[in-house]
């Protein structure tokens, strides 16, 4: 009966708000169109997301499933590439339970919950000198709940294994609804009796692989990593140790034995140093030999991309040879410091050169060098999206292992094979442990690409089995994708011992149903419209989404957004409340490997319903002569309404207006104003604004709004800096460059702008910028206009932008700076999200670390967003307050008494946050202080009207 469907996925949500109270669970449109898709090929919609904030909370959902016989599937970030994080019931995101509960430095141990993000973990631990070892190379977004059910392994397994082997405990919430201390107790150990004794299913369990143990050694996988199954294995080994290693059981269990609510983490030294070399092979038989040569100069890491990888990412975007048949990454840790990595580099070097090689390795000491090397690979699959519009990469034979020799065998077996079917592929991995991750590009709507596939899915797995003696599965867990092939790995006995575990642990089944124990088609669920869409959802994007970041939960995110804003589901009213959320800060676009821009999208569908409240202000923006005296009259009268009682009073009397702009936007009370100007820019600088009417100057200071109405001191140090490099800017007439009204639909006004600007700019050869959205959005105009002379008018102009802080990087002048005051400054950088987007990172960098006076301090996070977006801050103060929360702790911990920015509105924000605790300063104005301290001790004036 179709009608029954909905009544049942509401009758879900409502008993579990009953139960969790309304705030963590959602059955709306939005959430559950996010929450149906992971970084797999499949979709399944779910009838309820909850958000565990609490042990309890998992407990009362796990028990309800059980009662209800309701799948319930936890879920971390939902990265994985098999299809384990979805599911047609409650899905249980563990994201809200993110902290590090204990840590001991003395015994190498860290007590964590699961929504833990790895790299954040590790960032965490560094502070420390610890690490933890296995190293997905999702570790920037995937969380430790996730890790751990997977039995993650990455890059640098080689040194430091698998997730498997770096747990000692494990707190796990049964399908009985029943908590587990899950650790290694001994045989004799009481307090395993009494484990046995509360749950009567380890008992089962222990009988189970008691009494098979001869069979589960035999059928045990003989390469050196194996995610696929229950992990028997372990639980055998642990015997012959007279030990119930129970962590064994759980770890790389995907969800389908219990829900993990803690783990105890066994941590390492970090190394002091390392190296990272590039090196590219002209044959595959030499990499092959290589590869034992290598391996025994006991790399941390060994990386392999094969030929036609190097071609889809593109071998001159990344430097690499036209005749390079294979591309090895290594990487070596050494604690004795830098004299012995020369050496390591030296040997590894000789031994390479007794190979054909495409060019000399490439050996990197610098942590940025060797970062820049890792990116690329890490983002290996999501960037195959840019390749071609209808194939995609397809994970579906995506985590073969094979043993280490072989694995150029094996490499040229699937190069074969591939060509055989005409399919384009890229193979990487981890060859150092014999892991190939193999990922076909097909269209799965296009009837032979899919016969190819299922063919492929069967004779390479099969391969793998007989002709290489490997296993199907060495990291990404079975999920959906490999459980029909679990049965043909083990064979009949063993699979059912599986089958027995599983049974015992959850004899209601609902524990991630069709996960790893399935005989379901690994073509069920496969979701055919989004893999023709341009988004991978690796969830790359969410890692430095700010609203994310704050609400841990996959509707509010970019990935998220994607699927929202993409979905057939989709209206206005129903994801209103998603859509208005993002801050349209572009660090999703600056991050995404697949080129996907999610806040375009985000901007198209609220271009459809334009806000009007916001229309009407930019509307009478657009009208200086009656803007400009308002704005002023305001400024006038600071003094007097710019107080609590004051602001209290307009907080209360404006909010019927400001909540035609969004539910949640207000004019804070408690918000620091930035001081507003009682003569504009434009105003003290008439003769600038006469040259740029006329004069001959070939280079103008776009100023932008902000600058030009805030008596914040950025655009009379962006002028000053200008005439200490010799130039006199023009000021040309201007309208706002259109980022606020892109962000509130007003597509029309933003072109009238774009247009207004381009006709007064183009005279200029250069357009100097001191607003990092300013610059972002006039480098953007291109995006604005079809193919043409406005087009081509916009594609100059984005050339000739410059923010002012490239100007000065790049200028040949050297204007005297001060010597120095007499206490150096430790200055640090927020890097403005626009300024990001526009390219611009290392330039306000380098002009930093060159003042004198200055110490120029790196900090956490400093890519990460402010939250103040513009006026993001109005929308939604609570939220912007929220994510400032994590630059203001950077900050403090940078100890920096300055944090500079290249962005006047970032600065609002920054000020408001820290409030005085810290000094806020544009980069301009600490350039300005510099150039002016060392005319005054020269004593000349300075050339500032300030
Ligand atoms: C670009 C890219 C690169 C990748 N590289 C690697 C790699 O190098 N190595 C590797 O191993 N993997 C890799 N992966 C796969 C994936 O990122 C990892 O397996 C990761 O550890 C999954 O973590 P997650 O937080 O996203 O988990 P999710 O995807 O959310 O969940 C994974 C499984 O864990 C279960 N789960 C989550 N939390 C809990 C919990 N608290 N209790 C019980 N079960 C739980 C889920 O039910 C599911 O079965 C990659 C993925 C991408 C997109
Ligand atoms: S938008 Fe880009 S980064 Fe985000 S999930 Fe999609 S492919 Fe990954
Ligand atoms: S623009 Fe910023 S807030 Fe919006 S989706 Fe992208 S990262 Fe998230």
């Amino acid at each position: 009966m179709p009608l029954v469907l909905p009544e049942k996925r509401r009758a879900v949500a409502a008993d579990l708000r009953r139960l969790l109270g309304s705030e963590k669970v959602r059955d709306d449109v939005p959430t559950l169109t996010a929450y149906a898709v992971d970084a797999s090929i499949y979709k399944i919609v779910p009838q309820a997301v909850v958000l565990a904030e609490s042990e309890a909370d998992i407990q009362t959902s796990v028990t309800y499933a059980m009662r209800t016989g309701v799948p319930l599937t936890p879920r971390a970030a939902g990265t994985n590439l098999t299809g384990s994080a979805i599911g047609s019931g409650i899905i249980l995101d563990i994201s809200r339970l993110n902290r590090i509960l204990e840590l001991n430095r003395d015994e190498r141990w860290v007590r964590v919950q699961p929504g833990i993000v790895f790299a954040e973990l590790n960032k965490r631990l560094a502070c420390h000198s610890l690490l933890f070892g296995p190293d997905p190379s999702s570790g920037d977004m995937c969380k430790l709940g996730g890790m751990l059910a997977n039995n993650s392994s990455g890059p640098h397994t080689l040194r430091y294994g698998s997730v498997k082997d770096n747990v000692q405990a494990l707190r796990v919430c049964l399908s009985s609804g029943d908590w587990l201390e899950a650790r290694r107790y001994g045989l004799d150990d009481p307090a395993l009796h009494a484990v046995l004794a509360t749950h009567p299913s380890l008992q089962t369990v222990l009988e189970l692989v008691r009494q098979q143990a001869d069979l589960i050694r035999a059928k045990r996988p003989t390469v050196s990593k194996n995610s696929c199954g229950y992990n028997l294995f372990g639980l055998v080994d642990g015997l012959d140790q007279a030990v119930f290693d129970l962590p064994k059981l759980f770890v790389g269990s995907e969800g389908t034995l219990g829900v993990i609510s803690e783990a105890t983490l066994r941590l390492v030294d970090r190394p002091k140093a390392s190296i990272t070399a590039l090196i590219h092979f002209r044959s595959l038989e030499d990499v092959g030999e290589a590869v034992p040569q290598l391996l025994a100069l006991s790399p941390s890491a060994l990386e392999v991309m094969d030929t036609n990888t190097l071609n889809l990412i593109g071998r001159d975007r990344h430097g690499i040879p036209s005749d390079a048949a294979a591309t090895l990454l290594a990487e070596f840790d050494q604690d004795g410091g830098l004299d012995s990595l020369r050496e390591q580099a030296t040997r590894l070097t000789a031994l390479c050169h007794r190979y054909r090689l495409s060019s000399d390795p490439v050996v990197a000491f610098d942590q940025g060098q060797r970062d820049q090397l890792w990116n690329a690979r890490k983002a290996l699959y999501p960037t195959l999206y840019r390749y071609d519009q209808r194939k995609k990469p397809i994970n579906y034979v995506d985590d073969v292992v094979v043993r280490a020799d072989q694995i150029s065998e094996l490499i040229r077996y699937l190069e074969e094979f591939f060509r055989a079917q005409h399919i384009a592929v890229a193979i990487f991995g981890h060859i150092g442990n014999g892991n190939a991750h193999i990922v076909p590009l097909l269209d799965v709507n296009d009837r032979d690409d899919f016969a190819r596939m299922v063919d492929g899915y069967r004779a390479i797995h099969q391969t793998v089995l007989t002709r290489f003696s490997g296993s199907i599965c060495g990291e990404h867990g079975d999920g959906r994708v490999r459980a029909e092939f679990v049965r043909r790995m083990f064979g009949e006995e063993l699979y059912d011992l599986f089958v027995q575990v599983k049974r015992s642990l959850d004899p209601t089944r609902v524990m991630n149903p069709g996960v790893k124990i399935s005989d379901t088609s690994f073509t069920e669920h496969i979701d055919y419209t989004r893999l023709s869409k341009a988004c991978a959802t690796c969830g790359k994007c969410n890692s430095v989404c700010p609203v994310y970041d704050v609400f841990q939960s996959e509707d509010m995110s970019s990935r998220g957004w994607f699927e929202i804003v993409t979905s057939k589901e989709y209206s206005y009213l129903n994801s209103k409340r998603v859509v208005e959320a993002c801050l349209n800060c572009k660090s999703c676009r600056t991050i995404c490997p697949a080129d996907v821009d999610v806040s375009e999208l985000i901007l198209k569908r609220r271009a459809e319903h334009p806000n009007r409240m916001a229309g009407a202000v930019f509307a009478l923006h657009a009208r200086p002569w009656l803007f400009d005296p308002l704005l002023k009259a305001a400024a006038r009268t600071q003094w007097l309404w710019d107080r609590p009682r004051p602001r209290a009073w307009l907080e209360w009397i404006t909010r019927p207006l400001m909540r035609r702009i969004a539910e949640t936007a207000r004019f804070p009370r408690d918000m620091v104003m930035p001081r507003l100007a009682t003569r504009h820019l434009r105003e003290r600088y008439p003769e600038l604004v006469r040259i740029g009417a006329s004069g001959p100057t070939s280079i103008a200071y776009f100023h932008g709004c902000a600058a030009n109405y805030l008596d914040d001191g950025v655009g009379d140090a962006v002028i000053a800096v200008l005439r200490r490099h010799g130039v006199e800017p023009a000021l040309p007439v201007q309208r706002c460059s259109g980022t606020p009204i892109q962000t509130y639909g007003h597509v029309k006004l933003v072109l009238e702008g774009a247009r207004h600007n381009l006709a007064s700019l183009e005279r200029y050869d250069t357009v100097v910028t001191g607003c990092a959205s300013c610059t972002l959005m006039l480098k953007d105009y291109p995006q604005l206009f079809e193919a043409g002379p406005e087009r081509e008018a916009a594609d100059r102009l984005a050339r000739r932008v410059k923010h002012i802080t490239e100007f000065v990087a790049e200028s040949k002048e050297a204007p005297d700076q001060s010597t120095g005051t007499a206490r150096r400054r430790k200055v640090t950088y927020h890097s403005s999200c626009h300024l990001r987007a526009a390219g611009v990172t290392k330039a306000p960098r380098k002009v930093l670390a060159a003042l004198p006076g200055v110490e120029f301090i790196e900090m956490e996070d400093a890519d990460r967003c402010a939250g103040g977006a513009g006026t993001y801050i109005l929308k939604d103060y609570d939220t912007a307050a929220k994510i400032f929360e994590r630059k203001r702790r950077a900050i403090e911990d940078s100890g920096a008494d300055v944090v500079a920015t290249s962005c006047p509105a970032c600065m609002i924000q920054l000020n408001n946050g820290l409030r005085g605790t810290v000094q806020v300063k544009h980069v301009a104005e600490l350039l300005r202080d510099s150039f002016e301290s060392a005319q005054e001790s020269r004593g000349t004036d300075p050339s500032s009207k300030r």
